[in-house]
C-alpha cells in the first residue's frame, strides 16, 4: 500500500479511535470523582478531606497536560504492541462459551489482583533513585493530589504503567469485554486513590479481607511522604513486604473521629 494512502486510510483513523477511546476512559474516571466529589459532595463531606490545604489550580492544569501525553504515549504503544503482534503472543479471545461465563467473572480479581502485583514491584523498582527522576519525579510532583493526579506521568512511567495490559495477556486468557471491565474499574480506582476525601468506610480497614481493600488514605500518603504504601488495590504487598506505613490506622481513626464528631477542624494535616 502507497504510504499516503496507509497514514490517511489506516493509520490515521486507528490514531484518532485510540485517543477517543483513552480519552472517554480517563474523563469518565477523573471527572466523575471531580465533579462528584470534589463540585457537589465536598460540601457535605468536609470531614472527610484528608488534607487541610487544597491542591491549586495551576497543579491540575500540569496534570491534565501531562494526562493528555500519557494518553498519546498509551495510542502509541498499543499500535505498537498490538498491530504487529505475533499471532497467539496473547491470550484474548472472544467466544465466551469457550472458558465459560463461570471464568468470565472470575478472571476479573485474578487480573487485578495481576494488576495489583504488577504496579506494586513496577512501583517500588521506580522509587529506586537512579529510576526515581526519570520515570515517577512527573508523578510526584502532585505531593497534594487531585482526580487528574491519576494519568500525570512521565512518558517513560506511563510505558511501564501500558504494559500491564500485554504482560496480563500474555499470563492467563482474558475475553474482550472483561477486559473492558478491568479497565474502567483501573481508572476509577486511580482516581479515587488520588480524589483527596476518604471514601471508603474506614472501618473496613480493620475486618478481614475488607481491609485488604486500599483505601484513599493508602495512597494518599504515599504522595504526601514519597514512599511506602506501594500498591493501587490491595494492601497485600504492602502488608506481606513491610512496606505500609505504620501510622496508617491512626489516620483512618482520625477521620472515623472526625466523621463521627463531624468535627470540622483538621488533625490530619502534616507539616508540608
Ligand atoms: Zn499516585
Ligand atoms: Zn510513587
Amino acid at each position: 500500500m502507497e504510504l499516503g494512502v496507509f497514514l490517511s486510510q489506516e493509520l490515521l483513523p486507528r490514531i484518532l479511535h485510540g485517543i477517543q477511546f483513552e480519552a472517554t476512559r480517563y474523563a469518565m474516571g477523573t471527572l466523575t470523582l471531580f465533579v462528584g466529589v470534589w463540585l457537589i459532595l465536598s460540601h457535605f463531606i468536609q470531614f472527610r478531606k484528608i488534607r487541610a490545604r487544597s491542591p491549586r489550580k495551576a497543579q491540575m492544569w500540569m496534570e491534565l497536560k501531562n494526562s493528555m501525553r500519557t494518553i498519546l504515549v498509551f495510542v502509541a504503544m498499543d499500535i505498537v504492541v498490538f498491530d504487529n503482534s505475533v499471532t497467539g503472543l496473547f491470550k484474548i479471545y472472544d467466544d465466551v462459551s469457550l472458558f465459560g461465563w463461570g471464568y468470565f467473572w472470575l478472571s476479573i480479581p485474578m487480573v487485578l489482583f495481576i494488576h495489583d502485583t504488577y504496579f506494586y514491584w513496577t512501583h517500588r523498582a521506580m522509587h529506586h533513585p537512579k529510576l526515581f527522576k526519570f520515570f515517577h519525579l512527573t508523578h510526584h510532583r502532585s505531593h497534594n493530589p487531585t482526580p487528574f493526579t491519576a494519568y500525570s506521568f512521565a512518558p517513560g512511567e506511563a510505558i511501564v504503567e501500558y504494559m500491564f495490559v500485554p504482560v496480563a495477556f500474555m499470563l492467563i486468557p482474558i475475553h474482550h469485554s472483561a477486559m473492558y471491565i478491568v479497565l474502567t474499574i483501573m481508572i476509577f480506582k486511580n482516581a479515587m486513590g488520588h480524589c483527596g476525601y476518604e471514601l471508603m468506610p474506614t472501618s473496613w480497614a480493620r475486618i478481614p479481607v475488607l481491609g485488604w481493600l486500599t483505601t484513599v488514605t493508602h495512597h494518599d500518603m504515599h504522595h504526601e511522604k514519597a514512599n511506602g504504601n506501594y500498591a493501587l488495590y490491595f494492601t497485600f504487598w504492602d502488608r506481606l513486604m513491610g512496606t505500609e506505613h505504620k501510622d496508617y490506622f491512626d489516620r483512618l481513626d482520625a477521620i472515623a473521629f472526625k466523621t463521627k464528631t463531624r468535627n470540622q477542624t483538621e488533625v490530619l494535616e502534616p507539616a508540608e
